[in-house]
């Protein structure tokens, strides 16, 4: 890849013709329109916080350096920002007024209400710029490597890139954006945020059941997202259907797996919810984000649930006075030993070679608490099973 270092690019040579596009989130062009400040491949801004936009003027007005920034030369005077467009678009915004900064006396200024020598010291300060050519691999190939300054890209930011096209275009249309109104019901269920391509991300994991590059690689070029649609779509339509209330521990959930496994199964919603409710205000169940999944496979497998345990000191207790009875009858101190007819009918078990079990199965009613303790050995205990 080749660079030519410039060192004579203004803020205010960039601002010339900056567009932003407040709907799409995304610094459009600059430099008299021959710079495309966010390319197709690139997120979208999110800087717009009130902090990280704010201290990229204060930094200028500082007179601090605003970092390096990349531009690839796409022909003869046309640019894309490959590296700074979060920096680039914050400025721009900046001085066409789009948010304010607090002067010296604490008092909101936008640009234009700033002292004119303040103004043309932001124009006026000139940016360390790379223009870079090279082959399209050769720049993502950078792009993967670098550590972006600020916020590094995450990992569906960079499949965008790489992958970029039509497909990735479509997709960040539909589940990138913000202003869609389906993002709030689809929050419920997908954590993240759409400006960070989670909800593209999570569309797109589970239609490919977890193989997102190599489905973005075999669809890059697809001028529609019609099965991604469909399939995220039916997932969502599929959990919303079966848990009628909304909790917070169904954000994030594997849905796309769980809608493979269980969604030819049926279910009543009533009693689902109800089982939802009981379940949440156990307490004895520690993994709550483990209900879903123990309902849809038929309420048995409590290992999902981390039901609480006893503690040591009710099976130090309970392990001495089983011990004692069972060695005043001659008997193995595993009640189930004792029942047997081998070596180990009259074995005295050691504390670590046991396992507490509750006598009254958790799922059946039975309590964590002394009186429903048994210790068990190792053996049995697996043998009963975690019920
Ligand atoms: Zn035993």
């Amino acid at each position: 890849m080749k660079t030519t270092l410039k060192t004579d690019i203004t803020v205010k040579d960039i601002c010339e013709g900056f567009v932003y596009n407040e709907l799409e989130g995304k610094g459009l062009f600059g430099l008299s329109g021959q710079l495309t400040i966010q390319p197709e491949y690139q997120r979208n801004y999110i800087y717009a916080d009130g902090k990280k936009d704010v201290a990229v003027i204060e930094s200028i007005l500082k007179g601090y350096l605003l970092g390096l920034i990349y531009f690839v030369k796409v022909s003869d005077n046309q640019f894309e920002v490959l590296d700074g467009q979060q920096r680039i678009t914050s400025f721009g915004r900046f001085v066409t007024n789009k948010f304010a900064v607090k002067d010296e006396n604490g008092m909101e200024q936008y640009f234009s209400g700033i002292a004119a020598d303040k103004q043309s010291g932001i124009l006026e300060t000139k940016l360390t710029i790379y223009e870079c050519e090279g082959t399209e691999s050769e720049i993502k190939q950078w792009f993967r490597t670098i550590n972006i300054a600020g916020i590094p890209l995450n990992n569906q930011e960079l499949l965008n890139a790489i992958f970029s096209g039509p497909f990735v275009t479509l997709g960040k249309e539909e589940f990138s954006n913000s202003q869609n109104s389906n993002i709030q019901k689809w929050s419920a269920y997908v954590s993240g945020s759409a400006n960070r391509q989670e909800f593209l991300e999570c569309a797109l994991d589970w239609v490919s059941k977890g193989n997102i590059s190599d489905y973005m690689s075999r669809h890059r070029f697809d001028t529609n997202i019609t099965e991604l649609k469909i399939y995220f779509n039916s997932v969502i339509e599929w959990v919303s259907g079966v848990f009628k209330d909304v909790e917070s521990e169904m954000r994030g959930l594997e849905w796309g797996r769980l809608y493979e496994a269980y969604h030819k199964e049926a279910y009543d919603p009533a009693k689902v919810s109800v089982e939802v409710q009981n379940l949440i205000g156990d307490s004895y169940v520690k993994n709550r984000k483990g209900i879903f999944e123990f309902i849809l496979g038929g309420s048995v497998d409590t290992k999902l649930l981390d039901v609480r345990v006893f503690d040591d000191a009710t099976k130090k207790s309970v392990y001495a006075t089983q011990t004692a009875k069972a060695e005043t009858k001659g008997e193995s101190n595993c009640p189930l030993c004792a029942l047997g007819h081998d070596a180990n009918k009259n074995k005295i078990w050691k504390l670590a070679e046991m396992d507490a079990d509750h006598v009254s199965a958790w799922s059946k009613g039975g309590a964590t608490e002394a009186k429903n303790c048994q210790m068990l050995c190792k053996t049995h205990n697996r043998a009963k099973g975690n019920r």
